[in-house]
C-alpha cells in the first residue's frame, strides 16, 4: 500500500512537472524558455496564478497572445469571476474557457468588443488595443504627451498608449517607436501586466536619447531637475554648471532629462547643445498687429499659424532635429527680421507657414511654394515637394501642387526655403478641418516629416 502511493505521488509530480500549466504555483525556474531579461516578471506572475506555462516545461515568449488569452490574464490578475457563463458576444459561448472572464471584463468596462458586435477571441490582440487595455484594467488616467513617432497624437490609440507609458508599463521600443499595430507577445503582455499589478516592476520612459547636452549656468549655480516640465513641480535634483544630460523630448520648453541617478525636467533654455545636427526656421506668418486673412468664423492666419507652427516645432525637436522659431507668441517680426532670425540662429532651411484665402469660397487645396531666384533653388523645390506631398494626403485636402513665386521670405534668403498654405481658410471644407486640433495635429505632423524627408535627401 505504501509503495503504490509513493507511484501515485510520483506519478502525479511528475505530471506537474511535465505539464506546468496545470499547477499555479510553478515557479518560473522549472519553466525552459523564460527570456532572462523578463524572469522576475514572469515568475511573479507565475506565482500569482495570472499566467500559466504550456506542456513541456515552456513558457513559449514569443507566441501571440489571443484575445481571448489576454481577458483571461487581466481577469486574474483583477481577481475578476472567471465563471464560464454567457457573454455579450455571439462568438464567444458559455463552454469557452475565457467566457467568464471576457463577461467580467466587459461588465467593468475593461474590455469591449468589435463595432460589428463580435469579441473575436482567437484574433491576436495588438500592442494598441493592449494599450487600452491595460489603461481600463489599471484605471491609468494621467498622461504626460509622450511622443512615438509612430502614434501621432491624432491617432485613436494616443491617449491610452501615452497613459501606460507615463505610468511605467512600457517604454516602447528603443528606436522611438512603439509599433501599435504588432501583435503582443507572451513576454510583452507578462511584462505589461507584472507593471500594471506591482509598481517595483516599473520603468522610466526614457527610450534612446534624442541627443546628449550641458547644463549652461553661471559657475556658481545650479540647474533644477523637477518632476515635471514647469517650476510649479517638485525639484527632485539639481546640476552643477557644465553637467552633461542626456534630453529624451521636449514639452513646450521644458526637456526631459537624465544625468546618473538624477531623471527629470529642466527648463531648456539652460541646456547647451553642440550644433552639429540640423537645424531649420520654422515662421510663423503674420502676427500681432498682422492679422492675414481672415477666414470662415472669424478665423486668424497668424493664431492657424502660430499654432501649426508650434506643433511642428516641438514634434521636430523630437525628432532630433533643432528649430529656430521666428515667433512663439502673438507678436510681428518683419519679413526681413525672420529672415535674420533664421540666419542668425544658423538654420540650414526655412519654412513659412501660412493658410490661404480667395474671394471665391470654392477655392480649395493645399500649395507649397519656392523661389527660382533663391540661389538654393534646387533644394528649396525638393523641401517644398517633400512637405507637399506629406500634407495634402494627411489633411484630405485638393493637392494643388507645389508652385514658384518670390515671397520675400523664401526670396530674400541665403537658406533653401518654401512657404506652404495649408489651406483656404475661405473655404468651408478647409476651413472646418484647419480650425480643429485635431488636423492641426496632423499638419504638424505632415510637415514635421515633410522636412525630415528633406534632410535625408539631403544626406
Ligand atoms: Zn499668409
Amino acid at each position: 500500500m505504501k509503495k503504490w502511493s509513493t507511484f501515485i505521488f510520483t506519478f502525479f509530480a511528475a505530471l506537474l512537472f511535465l505539464f506546468p500549466g496545470f499547477n499555479h504555483k510553478v515557479s518560473a525556474t522549472t519553466l525552459n524558455d523564460i527570456p532572462a531579461g523578463s524572469s522576475s516578471e514572469i515568475s511573479y506572475l507565475l506565482d500569482k496564478g495570472v499566467i500559466k506555462g504550456y506542456p513541456g516545461n515552456l513558457f513559449l515568449p514569443n507566441q501571440y497572445v489571443t484575445r481571448d488569452e489576454a481577458a483571461t490574464m487581466i481577469g486574474r490578475a483583477l481577481g475578476l469571476d472567471g465563471t464560464q457563463r454567457a457573454t455579450i458576444f455571439p462568438d464567444v459561448g458559455k463552454d469557452s474557457y475565457a467566457s467568464g472572464y471576457i463577461q467580467s471584463a466587459v461588465e467593468k468596462n475593461i474590455i469591449g468588443g468589435y463595432s460589428d458586435g463580435r469579441f473575436g477571441p482567437k484574433d491576436k490582440i495588438t500592442r494598441g488595443h493592449m494599450a487600452f487595455l491595460l489603461q481600463r484594467a489599471f484605471n491609468l488616467t494621467e498622461g504626460s504627451n509622450i511622443t512615438f513617432i509612430d502614434v501621432p497624437k491624432s491617432s485613436a490609440e494616443y491617449t491610452a498608449i501615452d497613459q501606460i507609458t507615463t505610468a511605467g508599463l512600457s517604454n516602447g521600443y528603443a528606436d522611438g517607436s512603439f509599433k501599435p499595430a504588432l501583435p503582443v507577445t507572451r513576454e510583452q503582455f507578462s511584462l505589461f501586466v507584472a507593471r500594471g499589478l506591482n509598481k517595483d516592476f516599473r520603468v522610466s520612459f526614457l527610450g534612446q536619447p534624442i541627443k546628449e547636452a550641458s547644463v549652461n549656468v553661471e559657475s556658481w549655480d545650479v540647474l533644477n531637475v523637477r518632476s515635471g516640465p514647469s517650476s510649479d513641480y517638485a525639484k527632485v535634483g539639481s546640476l552643477k554648471a557644465g553637467t552633461k544630460v542626456s534630453v529624451y523630448r521636449y514639452e513646450g520648453d521644458w526637456a526631459y532629462i537624465s544625468s546618473g541617478s538624477i531623471i527629470g525636467y529642466v527648463n531648456s533654455y539652460y541646456l547647451s547643445t553642440p550644433t552639429k545636427g540640423h537645424v531649420i526656421a520654422i515662421d510663423p506668418g503674420h502676427g500681432g498687429s498682422d492679422p492675414g486673412a481672415i477666414g470662415i468664423g472669424g478665423m486668424l492666419e497668424k493664431e492657424l499659424n502660430l499654432s501649426v507652427g508650434l506643433k511642428v516645432e516641438s514634434l521636430l525637436k523630437n525628432m532630433g532635429i533643432e528649430v529656430v522659431m521666428t515667433r512663439r507668441t502673438d507678436t510681428y517680426p518683419t519679413l526681413t527680421e525672420r529672415v535674420n532670425i533664421a540666419v542668425n540662429g544658423k538654420a540650414d532651411a526655412f519654412l513659412s507657414i501660412h493658410g490661404n484665402k480667395f474671394n471665391a469660397e470654392s477655392a480649395n487645396g493645399t500649395e507649397t511654394y519656392y523661389s527660382t531666384a533663391s540661389v538654393r533653388s534646387e533644394d528649396s523645390k525638393q523641401l517644398a515637394t517633400f512637405v507637399q506631398n506629406r500634407l495634402y494626403p494627411a489633411l484630405g485636402t485638393t493637392n494643388r501642387g507645389v508652385k514658384t513665386a518670390n515671397y520675400t521670405v523664401i526670396y530674400s534668403t541665403p537658406l533653401p526655403s518654401a512657404l506652404v498654405e495649408l489651406g483656404f481658410i475661405s473655404n468651408t471644407s478647409d476651413a472646418s478641418k484647419l480650425a480643429s486640433d485635431t488636423y492641426r495635429n496632423k499638419a504638424a505632423e505632415a510637415i514635421a516629416l515633410g522636412i525630415q524627408d528633406y534632410y535625408n535627401w539631403k544626406k
